[in-house]
Parts: C-alpha cells; sequence; structure tokens
C-alpha cells in the first residue's frame, strides 16, 4: 500500500497542468494515473496525425452518443484521448478563450470567483504567446500558442469572402473583442502539437516526489466516512488500491461522473438500480451535460485549391518528408487554420456563432476513419457557440469497463435550432461570395441539385448531417456537484478539475478554458489543501 498527498486520476488537458503545479513541491508526494498509455507515437506529435488517432483504441475511447432525438435518431461519434496529454493529445489543437459574458455566466452559476478578470491571470500564466504581445497575453507559460505554419492564398480568398458578407477582420480572436474573421492560432511548437503532456508533465518527469502511471484504469474511490483515501485501480485485470490525503478527479466530462457513479456519488435511486452501494447522493452527476454541435458544407474547387491530394496517396511522402525535416507544410495543420465567429442576430452581447474553414474536406469511411475526399475540395463547419441545450452522461452498469450512457440532446431548443440554421445561412452566402467565384466549381453538400434551401430544408440536412465539436463540459459543474473550489460538494478531500466542471461550455474550442481551470484550482490545492 502507498501514500501520497495527492492522487490525480487522468493525465488530460488539466490532469498534467496539475500534476506539473502540484509537484513543484519537492515535499509534495503525487501520483497521476492514466488509462492509456504515453505519447511515443508520431500520431500524437504530427499535427495532422490526429486524423489517425479516431476510432483507434489505443488512443482514442470511441465513444458515441445514444440515438439523439433531434438528429434523425443518428449515434454522433465521440473521440476521447486517451493516454498522456489525454484530449489534448489528438485534438485540433485551435486556442480559443472564450468571452467574458462566459465567465460572467459560470459567477452567476454559483463559480464565485471565477469572472473574466479573476480567471485571465491563469490563461496569460499558462500561455506562451508567439505573436500578440499585450497585457491579455502571456509570454513565458508552458503552453506555446503560434501562428498558423501553412498559410495558404485560399485561406486568404475565404478571408475575403466573410469581410464581402460583413464580418471584419480580427488578428486576435482572444483580444478584446472575440468578433471577426481571422487565422486561428494552434497549442503548437514550431509545426509541432503541444499536448500538456508536452507542455506540463515532461518538464515534470524527472522529479521524485512524482509518479506517473500509464495504463491503469481507477475503478473507483475509496472512502472512509465521508473522506476519500483513495482510490482502487485496474492494471491488466489486477487490482491495486492507491492512498492518498487528496483525491483529484481529472478523467474529462464523461469520465469523472462516470468515475463519481461508479463509486456511489449520484443519484441515489439510479445506482441502487444497478447495486451499486449509494456513497453519496448526489443527484446532478452526469447531469447538465454540454456540447458544440457543428455542421457542415463542402465545396468543389481547383485540384491547386484543395489541400487534399497533398495529404492523400504516394503524396503524403513529400508531405511528410518536408514535415520532418523543415516542420513545415501540410501536416502541420491539423484542423482548421481559419474561422470567424459572428453574429446570427442583433442585439448580442458577444457572438453566437462560429466558423472553421479548411482547404480540403474529409469524409468518415465505413470504418469511421477519416480520410481525405478523393475529389478536389474545400469545406467549413458552423457551431453555436452557447448553446441551450443540455444533455446526460451516466453508467449502466456497475463494470468501470463499460462506456456510460451518452445523452446530448442535441437541437432540444428552438433557440438552437435556429442558431444553427441562421448559421448555416451565412456560412453558404459566404462561399457564394464574388471573392471565391473563380475558386469554386460546385456546391457537394448540402447537394447542388437541392438548389437554395428553405429553413425547414436547412434543418433537415443539418438534423441528417451534424455532429460533434467534441467540446463536452458540465457533467460536474461548478455549483451543482462542486464548489467554486473545485471540491465535491458533502464529501472531504475530493476534487473534480477538468472540462467537467464548466457550469456553461465556453464560446468557443474548451482546451484552454480547461487548462486555465486546472491552473487556478492548483493555485487553490496548494494553498489550501495540505
Ligand atoms: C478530436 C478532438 C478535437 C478537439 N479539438 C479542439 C481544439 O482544436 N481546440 C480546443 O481548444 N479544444 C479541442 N478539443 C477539446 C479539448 O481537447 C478538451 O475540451 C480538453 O482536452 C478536455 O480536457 P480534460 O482534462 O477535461 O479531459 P481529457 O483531456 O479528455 O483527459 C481525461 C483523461 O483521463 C483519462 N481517464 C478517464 N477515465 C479514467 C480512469 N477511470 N482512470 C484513469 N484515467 C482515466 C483519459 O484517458 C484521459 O487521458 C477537442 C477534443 C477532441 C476529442
Amino acid at each position: 500500500m502507498q501514500e501520497y498527498d495527492y492522487v490525480i486520476v487522468g493525465a488530460g488537458s488539466a490532469g498534467c497542468v496539475l500534476a506539473n503545479r502540484l509537484s513543484a513541491n519537492p515535499h509534495t508526494r503525487v501520483c497521476l494515473l492514466e488509462a492509456g498509455g504515453g505519447d511515443k507515437s508520431p500520431l500524437l506529435h504530427v499535427p495532422a496525425g490526429w486524423a489517425a488517432t479516431f476510432k483507434n483504441k489505443k488512443f482514442d475511447w470511441s465513444y458515441e452518443t445514444e440515438p439523439e432525438a433531434e438528429l434523425n435518431n443518428r449515434r454522433i461519434y465521440w473521440p476521447r484521448g486517451k493516454g498522456l496529454g489525454g484530449s489534448s493529445a489528438i485534438n485540433g489543437m485551435i486556442y480559443i478563450r472564450g468571452v467574458p459574458l462566459d465567465f460572467a455566466a459560470w459567477e452567476q452559476a454559483g463559480a464565485k470567483g471565477w469572472s473574466w478578470e479573476e480567471v485571465l491571470p491563469y490563461f496569460i500564466k499558462a500561455e506562451r504567446q508567439q505573436t500578440h504581445v499585450n497585457e491579455s497575453h502571456g509570454a513565458d507559460g508552458p503552453l506555446y500558442v503560434q501562428d498558423v505554419v501553412d498559410k495558404r492564398p485560399i485561406q486568404e480568398t475565404f478571408l475575403d469572402a466573410m469581410e464581402e458578407q460583413g464580418i471584419p477582420r480580427t488578428a486576435d480572436f482572444n483580444g478584446v473583442d472575440q468578433a471577426g474573421c481571422g487565422h486561428y492560432q494552434f497549442t503548437q511548437k514550431n509545426g509541432r502539437r503541444w499536448s500538456t503532456s508536452s507542455a506540463y508533465l515532461k518538464p515534470a518527469r524527472g522529479r521524485s516526489n512524482l509518479e506517473v502511471r500509464v495504463k491503469v484504469q481507477t475503478k473507483r474511490i475509496i472512502f472512509e466516512q465521508n473522506k476519500a483515501v483513495g482510490v482502487e485501480t485496474d492494471r491488466a485485470g489486477r487490482s491495486e488500491t492507491i492512498r492518498a490525503r487528496h483525491v483529484i478527479l481529472s478523467c474529462g466530462a464523461i469520465g469523472s461522473p462516470q468515475l463519481l457513479e461508479l463509486s456511489g456519488v449520484g443519484d441515489a435511486d439510479r445506482l441502487s438500480a444497478l447495486g451499486i452501494q449509494v456513497h453519496h447522493h448526489l443527484p446532478d452527476v452526469g447531469e447538465h451535460l454540454q456540447d458544440h454541435l457543428l455542421c457542415k458544407v463542402v465545396y468543389g474547387t481547383r485540384a491547386d485549391l484543395s489541400i487534399n491530394r497533398e495529404v492523400s496517396g504516394a503524396r503524403l511522402i513529400p508531405a511528410a518528408l518536408k514535415w520532418f525535416f523543415a516542420r513545415k507544410g501540410p501536416l502541420t495543420t491539423g484542423s482548421a487554420p481559419i474561422g470567424a465567429f459572428w453574429y446570427t442576430r442583433d442585439g448580442l452581447e458577444a457572438p453566437d456563432i462560429q466558423v472553421h474553414f479548411a482547404s480540403g474536406a474529409t469524409l468518415y469511411n465505413n470504418a469511421g476513419k477519416i480520410r481525405a475526399m478523393a475529389q478536389p475540395a474545400m469545406s467549413a463547419v458552423v457551431n453555436q457557440s452557447r448553446p441551450e441545450s443540455r444533455g446526460s452522461i451516466h453508467i449502466t452498469t456497475s463494470n468501470h469497463r463499460d462506456h456510460p450512457e451518452i445523452r446530448a440532446n442535441y437541437l432540444s431548443t428552438e433557440l438552437d435550432r435556429r442558431t444553427m440554421i441562421d448559421g448555416m445561412k451565412l456560412l453558404l452566402r459566404v462561399f457564394e461570395s464574388e471573392a471565391l467565384a473563380d475558386s469554386i466549381t460546385s456546391r457537394l453538400s448540402p447537394a447542388e441539385e437541392k438548389g437554395n434551401l428553405s429553413d425547414d430544408a436547412l434543418l433537415d440536412y443539418i438534423r441528417e448531417e451534424a455532429g460533434t465539436v467534441y467540446h463536452p463540459t458540465s457533467t460536474c459543474s461548478i455549483g451543482k456537484v462542486v464548489d467554486e473550489n473545485l471540491l465535491v460538494k458533502g464529501l472531504e478531500g475530493l476534487s473534480v478539475v477538468d472540462a467537467s466542471v464548466m457550469p456553461y461550455v465556453v464560446s468557443g474550442n474548451t482546451n484552454a478554458a480547461t487548462i486555465m481551470v486546472a491552473e487556478k484550482n492548483a493555485d487553490f490545492l496548494t494553498a489550501h489543501v495540505k
């Protein structure tokens, strides 16, 4: 039996931050447990490698939702990172923080101390910004935030098209105002993915007071009366107990509620029905799930403008060599190099939609793997920034290896449906702009034969085509499951620190906000939990 000051379960975006910050004090003994493996594979470092991690059981939990009522009862595939770095090792690397309005809403939901003014110092602390030098950005943190390496003329053309539709250019989505169109920045260092494993864990690995164990899945939390005193783990079928003075769950928006429920913390009736002994009745565990839903449009283009042919077949070889020797070329871009935040209606305090554009287009093949389309094409997706729809994640068996049941309840409110329709209309207008006229050959999806789509037809298309932007949050939300210091309500010695604690999903991609949550809570833990 071993004893630590902290055991952190999950080495993802949040877990790696905590492992670094908590073990900075050489007298503090920290154990970091990760169900997945290490991060040696080049797929986790070459930015475009992320596509190959999907549905690969080594790197991806490969969840899927239950049939979604508003999406024609389709199950939506949800990739989630498994291994050091967690989802930050397989994500699209886009660096977005959200807007002050998000954090004002957090505060109203009970997250005292999480206003924009109070979280900004932690975004800054984490950041090593390449380009923007001002009081909103940090230059000395471990998280490299860099400009797109593979800039192409078609990106400028698409930005011109967005300007033509009234969306002004912005140099920085994370500056004073999020609104506008422009290049994203990536969590990359010189063309290489910069996961939290690279940023936070690697520099701390040599510390003798930090133990990192991979391929160890935590089965349950061990309690003595009201206090968490350790965890029980499964390593290749062998059970082990690890004791600690404080237990931190950083398993993400799916894994953290799952582990609480497996440990008897959740809705008493639900757990009893599964034969799980109820330790603490906390009915909000797994509730209030939020996610961003996206819908895609695809246009055919000239072969020289699409990235597709550069990343398919034998052409991958020169692209790989370019990456290997120069850290340049198409493989430096995992997801969307450019995008926008804009409004679907007047009177909003902050943009309500986000756009991602790529000068290529992908398909899922039958095995669910992503591959570039054979024909030259480009694509863009739109998503609503602050959806109202909320779902849930709950276990359905007491076996820790079984995936929990995910119900996103996408598009379950009128506002969410309206915003997606209006977002799609804007996107289609952008593609039909003068600026893009010479670059486009045909509309591939929605199919050109469908002509101008009515609102109803667009909603039908969304129901059939929409998918996730991979941003689940809020299943162990502040004010409901944890308090403002991220301590689980009604219990001692137990925290949840990851994307699950966000009371609302932020307006944008969620990795930066998750890292901020962990940076801020590390300060609380080191000051108050000794
Ligand atoms: C495909 C994809 C693309 C994305 N693109 C972007 C993007 O471009 N920009 C952006 O900002 N955000 C993006 N995101 C979202 C962002 O990466 C996540 O919001 C963020 O990584 C969540 O961090 P987390 O710490 O909450 O969870 P994770 O990073 O998922 O970490 C949870 C960790 O816990 C481990 N774990 C779970 N259960 C257990 C257990 N019982 N025992 C031990 N270990 C366990 C998991 O294996 C995992 O390593 C993307 C996500 C995905 C999946």
